[in-house]
């Protein structure tokens, strides 16, 4: 039995003809940058993640990088992050001119350990951007009271954990400036490149705004550098519709979560992924953690179920970053996951009996 680990052509195919009426209403309008249906999803998010202003920009990169440049942080300057995260969570810091300070993960939520960031602040530390990985939010409480106490700013990068909260809140808008991507393989993704800036402040609200269009207001005056960085109009139509049943869809990824922790809960030789229990998640991911992690995949592999190692290798260990100086055993949670972590399907369409066949396949392998 073939199981893709994410089929999005599953979730096509029921909102197909919504999708294309409105994809057709922006083509016919001739209004593609910035046009009506970029101010309606911008409105529609701040309703959905109760948050005062929305920003849509090109990708989830670029929404990073007009986080910190909104905040001023520049050269000479350190931001504190996670290792274990996609690459644009650490190459946003250097792309500003900033140094990334990588600060080790707990192990069993794969976030950021709020107890080890304290002994890493200096006097040139201005931020710390937490991510919340695989969809589940990171510990909020103890990360803003941090970052009250030394006086730094919070980015959220919610690119995995749209819709998630901690404590009752959404994530993204707890920090000063949140960050959502719309790439398609994110829980609310569109059919191409889109990203999205998050915050509470009026100020940081109209700076993100002025950013993205070069920096500049009034038009042709430029009071900062900014970046060409807006949210495609097709792609705000697009994920319009989709956002309509993005609640639906994350309670059907909770729904087969609690499946697999149900038909796996028995077996000895795996960790199931473990949420805190003031966090959600919305289970961007179903990551589980094995010592025979290569061994497993294979048997998947062979029996055709998809699944991926997300991420192989931390980001303080990456060649690009080595001038930073770090070596292995700097972080040795985020060292050691990476080579045991692995990701088996969870997306919303996933039929029952796969979910059975993926469980099952995954018990006998370790009763060989
Ligand atoms: C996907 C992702 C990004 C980047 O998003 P793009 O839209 O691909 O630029 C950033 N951070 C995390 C944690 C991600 O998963």
């Amino acid at each position: 039995m073939k199981v893709q680990l994410l089929d999005l052509d599953a979730q096509y195919r029921p909102i197909m003809s919504d999708i294309r009426h409105e994809m057709d209403k922006v083509l016919s309008s001739h209004q593609y940058i910035l046009g009506p249906a970029v101010k309606d999803f911008e409105k529609q998010m701040q309703e959905y993640l109760q948050v005062k202003h929305a920003i849509g920009c090109a990708n989830g990169t670029d929404a990073l990088v007009l986080a910190l440049k909104a905040l001023e942080i520049k050269e000479g300057d350190e931001v504190i992050t996670t290792p274990f995260s996609f690459f644009a969570t650490a190459s946003c810091i250097y792309r500003v001119g900033a140094k990334p300070i990588f600060v080790d993960i707990n192990e069993k939520t794969f976030n950021i350990n709020p107890d080890l960031i304290e002994k890493s602040i200096t006097k040139n530390t201005k931020a710390i951007i937490v991510v919340h990985l695989f969809g589940q939010a990171a510990e909020m409480d103890k990360i803003m009271a941090i970052a009250k106490k030394h006086n730094l700013y919070v980015i959220e990068d919610n690119a995995q954990g749209i819709g998630c909260k901690y404590d009752g809140q959404y994530a993204g808008g707890i920090g000063d400036i949140g960050t959502l991507s719309f790439f398609p393989s994110k829980n609310l993704g569109c059919m191409g490149d889109g990203g999205m800036c998050l915050t509470q402040s009026d100020d940081l609200g109209a700076k993100l705004r002025q950013l993205r269009t070069h920096g500049e207001n009034p038009k042709y005056f430029h009071k900062w550098v900014g970046l060409n960085s807006r949210l495609d109009t097709l792609q705000a139509a697009v994920l319009s519709v989709k956002l309509r049943h993005l609640q639906t869809w994350s309670e059907a990824r909770r729904a087969n979560a609690a499946k697999y922790y149900e038909l796996l809960k028995e077996v000895k030789d795996i960790k199931l992924p473990y949420i805190h229990p003031k966090a959600e998640s919305i289970y961007n991911q179903f990551t589980i953690v094995t010592e025979k992690r290569d061994e497993l995949m294979k048997e998947l592999q062979s029996k055709e179920i998809g699944c991926a190692i997300y991420y192989p290798l931390p980001l303080h260990l990456q060649e690009c970053f080595a001038y930073l100086g770090y070596k292995e055993g700097d972080c040795p949670n985020s060292e050691r996951l990476a080579k045991q972590v692995l990701s088996i399907p969870i997306y919303s369409e996933l039929p029952e009996e796969q979910i059975r066949f993926v469980a099952d396949t995954i018990i006998n392998f370790y009763n060989k």
